[in-house]
């Protein structure tokens, strides 16, 4: 899920494990599950989770094994098809370098 977090004064965008709740501070160690869209131009809910316990918990609640992605696969997807480019990352990365993340 998405959510945001309070940190040394700053509100600051994170990712939470919609199993356990917690903040999935890497995201290589997390997944996208969902299931199939079954018709064209239909849409999907997704669900994060933490690799193992959570996962396997989240695949239970949705009725068995599901199709998943890696989140960091998944996110790069997301933005791009969102019309935000890898290109457009690195223009903002200089900036946020200054401001500085988590
Ligand atoms: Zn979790």
């Amino acid at each position: 899920m998405l959510n945001v977090m309070s940190r040394s004064g700053r509100t600051v965008p994170i990712l939470c494990c919609d199993c356990c709740g917690a903040w999935i501070a890497n995201a290589g160690l997390a997944a996208a599950v969902y299931k199939p869209a079954v018709a064209d131009e239909e849409v999907g809910q997704v669900f994060l989770a933490h690799k193992g316990g959570c996962h396997d918990q989240l695949e239970a609640r949705l009725g068995g094994p599901a199709p998943w992605l890696e989140l960091t696969k998944y996110l790069e997807d997301a933005m791009h098809n969102s019309g935000h480019s890898l290109e457009d990352q690195i223009l903002n990365r200089q900036e946020d370098d200054e401001i500085g993340r988590l």
